[in-house]
């Protein structure tokens, strides 16, 4: 008869075996969900912490905040330019970038110290029990730890980066301190870049009154609480009126005019600018459709100006949307001008590329905007389909100062000319300034000596009054 119980594994060799099988099994079986558990847990391309590591940690660091210990410092990081060096330099030179920034920054901290990548080329370092002074030092050690050039095989680049700093508070979530660790960041790098920024909460203030006037805003393009200045472009030879460049105000029903540089940026940083350009694209050419239909203005001839954004040449609409407006109003596209800053084209990249190479085809006007106050590379000027050049104020506002400021602006037009473009000169305050430029060849102006940028109704007036710029 055979026993009820099996037999000891010594007593039968094949039940060893397989008991030993078994065993191997479940050891590889341990093994895989471990790597899994830690893969699930890791950036697979620069092998760094992830987010879900990330919150993790800081939960264990909070924890130790109760039994007493110091709290954990959060520094988020941010790479500058680096959509600029992806567009340029190739998805594998911006991957090669990201892993050589992770193996820095690991090598500026210490082996406790969690880095992660957030995503993008958003890193995020945690310093369990720690003090804003130590952190500052961590910081600032990463920073140096970047500033050398990076070698990407036939070329090597500069990648610097942003950094915010918070230290965690007892009732903050990882979502908390995670925001407000970016919203030292942001500050950092609207501040020139390449610093650290310890949070402060007049931030957080600042981030409501920003929300606050989002929601204003929203409003007040829907209930035309904008408004459109005027401002004459002449040609410097005759005072004809060639252009009018129409200026964007808020007309507040509490603050009163509120002007562009306190909303404009807002708008582009929250994405209303789409909203707020297509609103000014149709005031702007309405109105020129009167002056060109009424019989007072009808005689000069001239084109109206608009300042375009950088998102409106990343939207897909926007050339849709100058199409219909110019049809709607009955204007030959040419009576329209798009102001574009070097900015906003700098990109380069294939959307830009496209909406300005339809817009071109569309035979709408495009002109540089502040030509000088930024990056200026003289590269692009004969590359893009650009009509002319708005040559930025601070080159016009230096003739009288500087003796050898005329020379200098003669060599910016020639270059301007040999790039087969026109100039137009901004920021024109004195007839001594007019004069000047008219002595060495420019031929277009504009400024506060022809006039201040002024509401329709007495841009209206003027144009009725005087055939030239300005009254004399
Ligand atoms: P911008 O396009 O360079 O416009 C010229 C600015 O210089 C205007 O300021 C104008 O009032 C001022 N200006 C004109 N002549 C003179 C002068 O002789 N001397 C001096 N010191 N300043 C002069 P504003 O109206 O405050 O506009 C500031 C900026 O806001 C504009 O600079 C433009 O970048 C932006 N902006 C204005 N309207 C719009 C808009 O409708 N859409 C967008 N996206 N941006 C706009
Ligand atoms: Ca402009
Ligand atoms: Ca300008």
């Amino acid at each position: 008869m055979r026993s009820k119980h099996p037999p000891p594994a010594e007593l039968d060799p094949r039940i060893g075996k397989l008991e030993r099988h078994v065993q191997a099994l479940m050891q590889e079986l341990h093994q895989a969900r471990y790597e899994q558990r830690r893969e699930s847990l890791r950036d697979p391309l620069t092998g760094l912490a992830n987010r879900l590591a990330l919150v993790s940690a800081f939960i264990q660091a909070q924890d130790a905040m109760k039994y007493g210990a110091s709290p954990p410092a959060l520094l988020l990081l941010n790479l500058d330019g680096f959509k600029a060096l992806k567009n340029s330099a190739g998805y594998a030179a911006a991957d090669q970038t990201l892993v050589t920034v992770a193996m820095r920054i690991r090598s500026a901290v210490r082996e406790n110290d969690v880095v992660a990548r957030l995503g993008g080329d958003e890193f995020a370092i945690l310093l369990p029990a720690t003090a804003q002074g130590k952190a500052t030092a961590v910081g600032n050690r990463i920073l140096a730890a970047l500033e050398q050039s990076i070698d990407l095989g036939n070329n090597s680049i500069r990648c610097r980066a942003s950094l915010g700093l918070r230290i965690a508070e007892p009732h903050h979530s990882a979502e908390d301190l995670l925001q407000e660790a970016d919203m030292a960041m942001e500050e950092s790098k609207s501040e020139g870049r390449n610093k650290l920024k310890v949070f402060d909460p007049d931030m957080l203030h600042a981030r409501q009154l920003q929300r606050q006037i989002v929601g204003e805003l929203r409003e007040a393009i829907r209930s035309d609480q904008l408004v459109l200045y005027y401002q004459p472009i002449v040609e410097l030879a005759t005072g004809r009126i060639e252009g009018s460049e129409a200026l964007v105000r808020w007309n507040h029903p509490v603050h009163g005019i509120i002007m562009p540089d306190q909303f404009v940026p807002v708008a582009e940083a929250t994405g209303l600018i789409a909203e707020l350009g297509r609103w000014v694209l149709r005031a702007a050419v309405g109105q020129l459709r009167r002056w060109r239909l009424n019989e007072s203005t009808a005689r000069h001839k001239f084109s109206m100006q608009i300042n375009v954004s950088a998102a409106d040449l990343q939207s897909l609409e926007f050339v849709d949307d100058v199409r219909e407006v110019l049809a709607g109003a009955g204007l030959p596209p040419e009576s329209l001008v798009l102001e574009l800053t070097e900015s906003a084209i700098i990109h380069n990249n294939e959307l830009d590329r496209y909406t300005l190479a339809s817009l071109q085809r569309l035979g709408v006007g495009l002109d540089i905007d502040d030509f000088g106050a930024g990056y200026s590379s003289m590269g692009y000027l004969r590359k893009l389909p650009v009509g002319r050049v708005k040559v930025d104020k601070q080159f016009v506002q230096e003739l009288g100062r500087d003796p050898e400021q005329l020379g200098f602006i003669a060599a910016i037009q020639r270059v301007i000319r040999s790039c087969g473009l026109e100039g137009v000169w901004e920021g024109i305050e004195t007839a001594e300034q007019a004069e000047a430029l008219r002595s060495i060849g420019c031929t277009s102006g504009q400024g506060y000596y022809f006039g201040r940028p002024l509401p329709e109704p007495e841009f209206t007036a003027q144009l009725a009054r005087q055939s030239v710029w300005p009254a004399s």
